[in-house]
């Protein structure tokens, strides 16, 4: 099939040239010469040259949050087209077959973005189930070619396809089938020989987020045993399930959400855990921290895990303004020796920035602390050198000394 939408040709400014060479994947308003009063049609094929004319790369165009578009090939001449495709996912599944053959996991990022070949688009698999996500309208162009693509080299049972167009990347509400057949939901998948219940037709999110599957091992492993858990933000309480596996006197989940109350109890439940032992609060965390402060509560261990942006009644939580102060709030509730997982998906700062919260909120509490380990984004969430913003997870456990 022969994509449709006519190559145009952009330059790039001088400053960003050896950067696009080599391997810079992002085209955005700063480094690529748009033309005036002229508007792109999204997923129109853009070579990008230098000031002399010659031949940098080649991409698409496709706006979403994170700029207008993604290069794809450094070689000329060579087409994106279906055979493209195939070859970029036929890599991606060729790196992640011990996967394919874990029978104690079988939920795992398949295609991550511009980090196997092709940005602006994810495929996660749940158990012979695959969902595709495009986050601009510009990547959902190529719909034909990657669907197709999947289903020669997989066997799938279904498909399923998230449409996250707006710019904000949130999410276009329709039925998400596309191909196969439908199971029925809660389609229940592994990690780590841990049950999840997935809803792939229900909203923008399925129900876990595959991206913390080692900090929830490590949680269950090594952190939980006998102690006092806390789970912050806590969505479907997948922390506070590994917690309970991992020997956990009790733990306390905590969201905002009313839909957290019965999705945690699910979760618990497809895992053989009386929920009714466990505490899930449907509150905001903010309010809880100063109840807890009341009641003179404290944990063994808390995770925090909040959202980079998020409003409620009474707050605006900003991780890039106001983590250091959410972990105030944390440390002044946990036992000394007890342990804080600080994680954030926040892309506007980075791992250095993040601790600098952490040992600032600590040494204004006057309290000193020691970082056991550190987490970023899993193999299967591949990235490339070239594109290191790309790796958004950052995540440390840190002792309350
Ligand atoms: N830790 C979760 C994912 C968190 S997603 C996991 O591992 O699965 C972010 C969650 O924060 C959402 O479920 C949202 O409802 C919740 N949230 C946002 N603001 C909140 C607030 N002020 N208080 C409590 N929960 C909040």
């Amino acid at each position: 099939m022969i994509h449709l939408g006519k190559e145009i040709q952009l330059e790039t400014t001088s400053k960003y040239i050896s950067q696009f060479r080599k391997g810079f994947p992002l085209i955005n308003k700063e480094n690529v010469i748009f033309p005036h009063n002229e508007e792109i049609k999204e997923g129109t094929i853009i070579k990008l040259v230098d000031s002399k004319g010659l031949f940098v790369a080649r991409g698409y165009y496709g706006k979403q949050n994170k700029g207008l578009g993604w290069l794809l090939s450094w070689k000329e001449p060579e087409e994106i087209n279906k055979e493209f495709i195939y070859k970029k996912l036929q890599a991606a599944i060729n790196q992640r077959l011990h996967f394919f053959y874990n029978e104690e996991t079988t939920a795992f990022r398949l295609f991550n973005s511009e980090g196997d070949g092709f940005g602006g688009i994810t495929i996660d698999y749940f158990d012979g189930y695959y969902l595709v996500q495009w986050y601009s309208k510009g990547a959902y162009t190529f719909k034909e070619d990657v669907i197709q693509s999947l289903k020669e080299l997989t066997d799938y049972k279904g498909i399923y396809q998230k449409k996250r167009f707006a710019e904000d990347g949130k999410y276009v509400e329709e039925d998400d089938f596309v191909d196969g057949h439908r199971p029925t939901f809660p389609l229940l998948v592994k990690e780590n020989g841990v049950q999840f219940a997935i809803y792939l037709n229900d909203g923008a999110m399925v129900g876990v987020f595959l991206d913390q599957r080692e900090v929830r091992k490590r949680i269950r492993d090594s952190y939980s045993e006998g102690k006092q858990v806390l789970n912050t933000f806590s969505y479907t309480g997948a922390f506070s399930v590994f917690a309970a596996l991992g020997g956990a006197t009790e733990t306390t989940s905590v969201d905002l959400a009313n839909r957290s109350l019965s999705k945690t109890i699910e979760q618990f439940s497809v895992n053989g855990i009386d929920y009714e032992a466990q505490k899930i609060i449907v509150e905001d965390v903010f309010k809880y921290f100063k109840y807890a402060v009341k009641k003179e509560l404290s944990f063994d261990l808390v995770i925090l895990d909040p959202p980079s942006f998020a409003r409620s009644k009474k707050h605006t939580f900003s991780a890039a303004k106001d983590y250091k102060d959410l972990l105030k709030e944390a440390i002044s509730i946990t036992e000394d020796k007890g342990v804080i997982v600080a994680s954030t998906n926040c892309s506007t700062f980075n791992m250095k920035k993040f601790k600098g919260f952490i040992d600032k909120a600590f040494n204004e509490l006057n309290k000193s602390y020691k970082i056991l380990e550190e987490h970023t984004l899993p193999e299967d969430f591949k990235t490339i050198n070239q594109y290191k913003q790309a790796d958004y997870l950052k995540v440390v456990f840190i002792k309350k000394m």
